[in-house]
């Protein structure tokens, strides 16, 4: 599990910093990556990197502002040619599916693999048997959305070996123990899955938030995360500023990492006025407040290391 910045800037591309997207790259976990946002030159930025555009599973678009969608239809258009032939979801506010249906419809796009548009509102938006991804809206004066994706546990593995020298012989008895449900065997044993299960694999949380100013949401969707992603558009001591933009200080973002207890901080989203030295005392600001602070850059990776290994209750 890796986070992997592909634009970092705000508002327009700069030199340093293409427009916003985030690349969480799950290869090991479902052999997918997943986008957030895709601001204009998204492709151009994946062309830099080993992510296949055919691997994309599903975008999560935190809100419309161009800076964060110019780059979705030719990044959707170029992966047809790019030998993708999985289905795609992105999940986005009210007005994403007529953006892509507009944009897609007027240029005579077609598509080789289906394209599934999903328009959210606050909640659950996607759960299966490994992950589940939830929505708050932010503060961001038109409707922007934070995500937190939250790994499941994983329960450990089965020690058929030591069933088998308690008696129990391979079969269905083995998959039930191994879904963590208690058995009682013929001769009236109970076999409490818990004996039977290696040490279970606790899940890691990451939290993507869209654009926003100080939010109480921002916190709820961080609480305990292994990494917050939070937007600095700008420096610390610019809170008019931010809030007449409706953006976040270094300041805020870290106070929001800070209150939500989360592992990790990392600053995206960063004004074009400020340069690399200024990027250095970006990080400073925010570390006087929550010292794990990192800043993205664009192709920068952040690494989310499996959890110290913990018994299931
Ligand atoms: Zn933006
Ligand atoms: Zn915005």
């Amino acid at each position: 599990m890796d986070v992997f910045f592909l634009g970092t800037g705000a508002g327009m591309p700069a030199k340093l910093r293409n427009v916003t997207s985030i690349a969480l790259k799950l290869l090991e976990e479902r052999g997918s990556v997943w986008l957030f946002d895709a601001g204009e030159a998204t492709q151009h930025q994946i062309l830099h990197t080993s992510i296949k555009p055919r691997r994309i599973e599903k975008i999560f678009v935190t809100h419309l502002h161009g800076d964060h969608i110019y780059g979705l239809p030719g990044l959707l258009s170029s992966r047809s040619f790019q030998g993708g032939e999985t289905e795609v979801t992105v999940y986005g506010p009210k007005g994403i599916r007529d953006f892509l249906q507009i944009s897609l419809s007027i240029s005579q796009t077609y598509l080789k693999y289906p394209l599934k548009v999903v328009e959210i509102e606050e909640g659950i938006v996607f759960e299966d048997e490994q992950f589940s991804v939830e929505a708050r809206l932010l503060d961001h004066g038109i409707m922007s959305y934070g995500y937190r994706v939250a790994e499941k546990d994983r329960p450990g593995t089965l020690l058929a070996d030591k069933l088998k020298e308690a008696g129990v012989q391979p079969g269905p008895i083995f998959k039930k123990i191994k879904d963590g449900e208690t058995v009682t065997l013929e001769d009236g044993r109970v076999i409490e899955p818990n004996e039977f299960l290696g040490p279970a694999q606790k899940g890691r949380v990451v939290t993507i938030l869209g654009d926003t100013r100080f939010c109480e949401n921002a916190i709820f969707l961080a609480k305990g995360a292994d990494l917050l992603v939070h937007e600095a558009t700008f420096a610390k001591g610019e809170d008019q500023l931010a809030s007449d933009y409706f953006h976040s200080t270094t300041h805020q973002a870290a106070e929001v990492a800070k209150q939500a207890e989360a592992k990790q901080l990392c600053l995206t989203h960063i004004s074009s006025r400020y340069d690399r030295h200024a990027w250095r005392e970006l990080v400073k600001e925010a570390a006087e407040i929550f010292p794990n602070t990192d800043i993205a850059e664009d192709f920068k990776e952040i690494n989310i290391p499996l959890k110290g290994e913990k018994h299931l209750p």
